[in-house]
C-alpha cells in the first residue's frame, strides 16, 4: 500500500534503520530509556538475516550456565574471541560484549527470547527465527515504537562542518522523506551478503558463491555511513560458509529468489566426501575453515553423507539440521544403498563404499585415521542413506564500519561522527581475523542493546544544552 508522506513521523528522538536482532534491540532499549523511536525496515518483513539464523549465541557467566555448572568464563570468552579473530579485533568492541552479554541475556529472556543451553554449557540454542519473533512482539507492544516496513534508508545527513547526523533520507513508497533523528541514527542494516556490486570490491573470490542470508542485505548502511567518512575493518576476512545446498545437482544454478538452505549434517554425525568419493577433510573443524579446504575440491563441492540415524535427529527448529525439509525442497536424495547413493550424484560407488567403510571401521576403533576428527564419531550404517551436494555459502560478511568503544562510527582519522551509531553485522572490527562461531547474534543483540540506550541519552542531552 502506498503510504502517504504525513503517514510517517518525519521527527523523532532515535531513528533505529535495520529490523534484524540488532535493530529489535536498539529499538526496544532505547524506547525503554525513554525515548521516542522510528523503526524502519527495508524489506516488506521484519527479521532479516537474523530470522533465517540456526540460533546459537554464546555467552558466558549467565544464571542458567551457572546453575548447570558451566565453567566458561567470561575471562575465557574474551581470550576465544581474540584467538579466532586473530587479535586483529578492535579490543575497545571485544570488551563492550564481554562486559554487556550478561545483560543482554538477561534483556532477551525479559522480553520473551527462550534459551536451551546446549551440552558443552558454552552456546544456547533459541531455534529458527523464534527470538525475532519475540522481540518483534515486544517491539509492537512498545507504545514508544512506531514500526515501519517498505522504508529503506537512502542516505544519511550531517549537520555542516561535520557536524551531527541529524538524519536519514528515507524512501517510502514512491517518494523520499527527511526523517529527522533528534538524538540518534543507529545503523542496523546487516551485512552485504546479497551485494554483487560489494562483494566484487572486498571478496570477488565470493561473487559466485550460493547467496544466503537476508534477502535485502545489500550493505546500505556501509555505503551510507562511508559516504559520511566512516572507516571500515574486517572487510579483507569474509568467508563463506560451507554447506549451501545445491538443489537437483548437477544442476547447479541458483534462482534469483532461491534461499538454499545450509545444512551442517557434518558436525553432527555425517561426513563429507568430494566428486572423487574421498573423504577430505575433519568435518568437525568451524565451517568457515571447510569453506577453503571445499573450495579446492572438484567442482567446489562436498557432498554431505549420513544415514537414517542422523535424518531420525532432523529438527525442524533449527534451519542447518531440518533435513526433512531439504529433502522435500529437493536439496538432498536418498538410497538404501551407498553405492546407489553414489549413483545419484555421479561418484564412483566403489571409491564412495571404500569411504564409508573405512570411517565406520576407524568409528569403532575411536580413531579418524585419515583426519583425526573427534567430535561426533558415528557410523553411517543404517540404511536408507542421504546425501546431499553443498557448496560455499555467504550467509554473513562480519566487516563494516569502524565504530569506538561507545559505538559510535568514526572515520578514517579515529575522529567520532556524532549522532551516528552501529551495531549487528554493519559493524567492522568486532570479529577481527576470523570468526568465532555463534558469538553474531549474541554481539549483534548485546551491541544493539547498547546503541539504543547510548542513543537514547542525547535527546536529553541536548534538551538539558539548550536549557542550561
Ligand atoms: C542461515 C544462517 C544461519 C546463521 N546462524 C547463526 C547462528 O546460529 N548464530 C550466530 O551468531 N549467527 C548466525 N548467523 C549470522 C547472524 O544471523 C547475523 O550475522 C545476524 O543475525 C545479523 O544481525 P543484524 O541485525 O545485524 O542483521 P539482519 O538480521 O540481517 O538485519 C538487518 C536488517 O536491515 C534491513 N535493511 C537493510 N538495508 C536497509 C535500509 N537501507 N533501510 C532499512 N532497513 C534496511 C534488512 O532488510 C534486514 O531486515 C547466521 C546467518 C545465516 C544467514
Amino acid at each position: 500500500m502506498l503510504r502517504e508522506a504525513g503517514d510517517i513521523p518525519e521527527e523523532a528522538d532515535v531513528v533505529v534503520l535495520g529490523a534484524g536482532i540488532a535493530g529489535h534491540c536498539a529499538a526496544i532499549s532505547a524506547a525503554e530509556a525513554g525515548a521516542q523511536v522510528l523503526f524502519l525496515e527495508k524489506s516488506s518483513q521484519p527479521g532479516g538475516s537474523s530470522a533465517m539464523a540456526g540460533g546459537g549465541f554464546v555467552f558466558a557467566e549467565t544464571e542458567p550456565q551457572k546453575a548447570a555448572g558451566s565453567t566458561y568464563t567470561k575471562q575465557q570468552l574474551h581470550e576465544d574471541l581474540l584467538t579466532s579473530g586473530q587479535r586483529k579485533n578492535n579490543p575497545a568492541l571485544v570488551d563492550l560484549f564481554v562486559d554487556n552479554q550478561q545483560a543482554c541475556f538477561d534483556f532477551l529472556r525479559a522480553h520473551g527470547v527462550k534459551f536451551d543451553l546446549t551440552p558443552g554449557g558454552i552456546m544456547y540454542i533459541t531455534g529458527t527465527g523464534r527470538a525475532i519473533t519475540s522481540l518483534h512482539m515486544a517491539a509492537r507492544a512498545n507504545p514508544n515504537i512506531q514500526f515501519f516496513t517498505k522504508s529503506a534508508a537512502t542516505r544519511l545527513q550531517r549537520a555542516p562542518n561535520g557536524g551531527r547526523v541529524e538524519g536519514a533520507h528515507v524512501y517510502f513508497g514512491d517518494r523520499e522523506v527527511f526523517v529527522r533523528a533528534r538524538g540518534g541514527v543507529v545503523l542496523a542494516t546487516g551485512g552485504f551478503s546479497r551485494s554483487n556490486e560489494l562483494l566484487q570490491a572486498f571478496a570477488p573470490e565470493l561473487v559466485s558463491a550460493l547467496k544466503h542470508g537476508g534477502i535485502a542485505n545489500t550493505g546500505d548502511g556501509l555505503m551510507m555511513a562511508t559516504d559520511l567518512g566512516a572507516g571500515l575493518a574486517d572487510l579483507g576476512y569474509v568467508t563463506g560458509s560451507f554447506g549451501g545446498a545445491i538443489r537437483d545437482y548437477p544442476n547447479t544454478v541458483q534462482r534469483s529468489d532461491e534461499v538454499p538452505p545450509l545444512l551442517f549434517s557434518f558436525l553432527v554425525g555425517g561426513i563429507m566426501v568430494n566428486k572423487q568419493g574421498r573423504r577430505f577433510t575433519d568435518e568437525g573443524r568451524s565451517y568457515k575453515k571447510l569453506s577453503t579446504v571445499g573450495m579446492e575440491q572438484t567442482e567446489g563441492i562436498g557432498f554431505q553423507i549420513f544415514d537414517q540415524k542422523l535424518m531420525d535427529q532432523s529438527n525442524d527448529d533449527t534451519s542447518v539440521n531440518n533435513y526433512k525439509e531439504a529433502m522435500v525442497g529437493g536439496y538432498i536424495k536418498k538410497a538404501q544403498t551407498i553405492s546407489e547413493l553414489a549413483a545419484l550424484m555421479g561418484i564412483d560407488g566403489e571409491v564412495l563404499s571404500a569411504s564409508v567403510a573405512r570411517y565406520n571401521a576407524d568409528v569403532a576403533n575411536g580413531v579418524d585415521t585419515e583426519f583425526g576428527r573427534t567430535t561426533a564419531l558415528m557410523p553411517i550404517d543404517t540404511a536408507p542413506y542421504y546425501i546431499a551436494a553443498t557448496t560455499n555459502a555467504l550467509t554473513s560478511t562480519y566487516g563494516g564500519v569502524t565504530v569506538n568503544g561507545a559505538l559510535t562510527a568514526v572515520d578514517w582519522l579515529g575522529e567520532p561522527i556524532e549522532g551516528l551509531f552501529a551495531a549487528g553485522e554493519v559493524l567492522g572490527g568486532f570479529h577481527g581475523g576470523g570468526y568465532y562461531s555463534a558469538t553474531s547474534l549474541s554481539s549483534s543483540s548485546t551491541f544493539g542493546m547498547c546503541a539504543g540506550r547510548l542513543a537514547a541519552k542525547a535527546p536529553a542531552l541536548l534538551k538539558e544544552a539548550v536549557l542550561g
